[in-house]
């Protein structure tokens, strides 16, 4: 069986190999992309991901590809301005896990990380085989890491193996626009922007184009919810946000 690695059709060992090869390279100008390619959108998604979550003192949080922490850092704050905190109530905390060492340590390494050691984990481990006990979390984010897994429905049923019931799902993806004209012109400006800004600011051409085709390849916003649904989860929804260039799945497990 094979599995698209962005326009390819490859092996999943060799779509795992050479996802963590991406990862690897572009690191270090991580976050500093990110904010270039989306104009800093990409907080405001990520901002909205966690108001959905509503996160509570005490909750414990899996920020599966979590890379360099944003989602978890951004739940542990929430979570501390929700309610008034009395004085013996536990903190939120927040397990950041992701497959690739080099943007886990690209994450410890972000000075505004720093006062966030005691709240937050950085654990290596893949999507696909998580290495946490059954019913462990509160809640589960992944953000534009779920087009990068090999096999999904084996991601989604780990997903749903380490939350507890009634925990929440939040999935934050690149996804597709919902005017089929906006497309086009969002398609334009991706396949010739996007591997051009990462040659210039990354010297890394090839893991942007790859950043591009896997975007396109990735199931449209209700193909996706249906196997949400079918791997277990309930009373999911899709919020788009920008138009559909990004979509947030959400829902429970049972
Ligand atoms: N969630 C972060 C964010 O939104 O800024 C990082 C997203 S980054 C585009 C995708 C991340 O997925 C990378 O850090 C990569 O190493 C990780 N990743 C890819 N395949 C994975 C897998 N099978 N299991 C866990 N993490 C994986």
């Amino acid at each position: 069986k094979t599995v698209s690695f962005g326009f390819e059709e490859v092996s999943p060992e060799e779509k795992v190999s050479r996802v963590k090869g991406v990862f690897a390279s572009v690191a270090s100008r991580y976050d500093v992309m990110n904010d270039l390619m989306s104009a800093g959108v990409h907080r405001l998604w990520k901002h909205d991901t966690i108001a959905k979550l509503n996160p509570q003192p005490g909750e414990k949080l899996l920020d599966v590809a979590g890379g360099t922490g944003d989602l978890a850092k951004a739940f542990v704050d929430r979570a501390d301005k929700a309610g008034r905190r009395r004085q013996n109530d536990a903190q939120a905390s927040a397990i950041v896990c992701d497959i690739n060492e080099a943007m886990l340590n690209a994450g410890r390494a972000r000075r505004d990380m720093a006062a966030y050691h005691d709240r937050l984990d950085w654990v290596c481990g893949d999507a696909q085989a998580l290495p946490f006990e059954a019913r462990s979390f509160d809640a589960l984010t992944i953000a534009f890491g779920i087009r990068n897994v090999a096999d999904r429905a084996a991601a989604l049923s780990e997903f749903r193996r380490v939350l507890k019931p009634g925990g929440r799902l939040a999935v934050l993806e690149f996804s597709h626009m919902t005017a089929p004209s906006l497309q086009k012109m969002y398609d334009a400006y991706s396949f010739s922007v996007i591997p051009k800004l990462g040659e210039v600011v990354a010297s890394d051409r090839e893991s942007y184009q790859y950043l591009v085709e896997s975007i396109r390849r990735f199931p449209k916003q209700e193909e996706f919810r249906k196997e949400l649904d079918t791997a277990g989860f309930s009373a999911v929804s899709v919020t788009n946000f920008s138009g559909g260039i990004a979509a947030l799945h959400y829902g429970w497990a049972v």
